[in-house]
């Protein structure tokens, strides 16, 4: 299948909040914090603390920075904002990195975005964590 070069409605938007939300579940997965989970929040009463999405109270208020690392910041609890497809993307982006970075050629397009803005993502970890 031809890689479309035009306007590919299945891609990856800048300005879509698919990116951002990718690159926000990228390093809320790569730092693995404890205690960010739905779990802890509700036993310890975070909710309000971290602006979880699930809570009414959470939400409201002034927002403000609650989770932040490597210049990608969170105004709520990044936990439940981490879709589904975020989720797979990063799996992929494991599975592709683990087997030698393959060709992504045979991938649909929003596939192939999805590992090269991850790898990206890698890159700037990576150099960062070399100049410390
Ligand atoms: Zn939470």
């Amino acid at each position: 299948v031809p890689r479309d070069c035009g306007g590919d409605p299945g891609k990856l938007r800048p300005d879509g909040g698919g990116t951002k939300k990718l690159i926000l579940a990228f390093h809320f997965t790569l730092s693995r914090p404890a205690g960010w989970d739905c779990e802890t929040c509700r036993k310890k009463g975070l909710e309000a603390k971290r602006r979880c999405a699930w809570h009414a109270v959470g939400q409201a208020g002034e927002p403000r920075v609650v989770w932040a690392r490597r210049g990608v910041a969170s105004e709520e609890c990044p936990r439940p904002r981490i879709s589904a497809q975020s989720h797979a993307w990063i799996e992929l982006y494991a599975t592709w990195k683990r087997t030698g970075r393959g060709d992504v050629m045979g991938l649909e397009a929003r596939d192939a975005d999805a590992l090269a803005l991850l790898e990206a993502e890698w890159e700037r970890e990576r150099d960062e964590q070399q100049r410390r």
